[in-house]
């Protein structure tokens, strides 16, 4: 039996082609990929596609698209053996990490990828990006976890930075290692794979606006910390210190 994977096609530059007449780059209708991308013919699953609305940049991201996505997931989940999220680069880590705590006892891979150039651009990552993050999909090693593919390499999604937008190699892992490598073999590290769960999918909801960051830097004001601090409703705010948790002693803010 074939496997199946079902793409999710949310927009960002992995989804764009260059109009001719016009010179710039719009979105392409993703029904029709397998012009764009005849490999897809050939590989070894079947694929269908979901694309629910206006192909979105991923800065306009927002906590309400992810549950737009977990709900597609669980309503697809029983039909489909392993999922490809298309999604913009600047937002899909912190997509990739929302999803990953939202799909309690995931079973299945849930793969984000993207790419720095556009499809309809000559020398495109967007190709090798699509089709590496499909085989993982249908891969008879099954990766049950929400996971960023990008430039050979596969990362766990809550472990994952954008760190470039200038290089291919546009994600690296933060204090985890790096789970396959697509190289003219896929090696799977499965020391790091998370096992498969037993118990069924659960899909958390409900995430809180009400939360800030405030990263601390030279020359940062009393008013600026004060401003934050004192916004409206806020139940949390991360406050991204120096080193190993130091910030300055001086401001009175911290003494409330
Ligand atoms: N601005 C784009 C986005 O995140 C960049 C990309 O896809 O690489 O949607």
């Amino acid at each position: 039996m074939k496997k199946k994977v079902l793409i999710i096609y949310t927009g960002g530059t992995i989804g764009m082609v260059r109009d001719h007449k016009t010179r710039t780059l719009v979105p392409f209708n993703f029904k029709a990929i397998t012009d764009q991308i005849p490999e897809l013919r050939h590989l070894n699953c079947n694929i269908s596609f979901h694309s629910s609305h206006r192909p979105m940049d991923s800065s306009n991201v927002q906590p309400s698209f992810w549950e737009e996505l977990a709900t597609i997931v669980e309503k697809k989940y029983k039909t489909y053996d392993g999922f490809v999220i298309l999604h913009g680069t600047d937002t899909m880590a912190y997509t990739a990490s929302a999803l990953s705590y939202m799909l309690e006892n995931l079973g299945k891979p849930v793969i984000l990828t993207g790419s720095q150039l556009p499809l309809g651009v000559i020398r495109t990552d967007a190709k090798r990006n699509l089709i590496t993050a499909i085989e993982i999909a249908a891969s008879t090693t099954i990766v049950p976890e929400v996971c960023v593919y990008f430039n050979s390499q596969l990362f766990r999604g809550n472990r994952v930075e954008k760190f470039t937008s200038s290089k291919f190699d546009a994600f690296h892992s933060l204090n985890y290692p790096v789970l396959a490598e697509a190289g003219v073999e896929m090696v799977f590290d499965h020391r790091a794979i998370a096992l498969k769960p037993r118990k069924k999918l659960v899909v958390h909801r409900g995430f809180s606006k009400d939360v800030a960051i405030l990263k601390i830097f030279p020359g940062l004001t009393a008013e600026v910390i004060e401003a934050i601090g004192s916004t409206k409703g806020l139940r949390g705010l991360i406050i991204e210190t120096f080193g190993s948790g130091n910030a300055p002693t001086t401001h009175k803010f911290w003494e409330r």
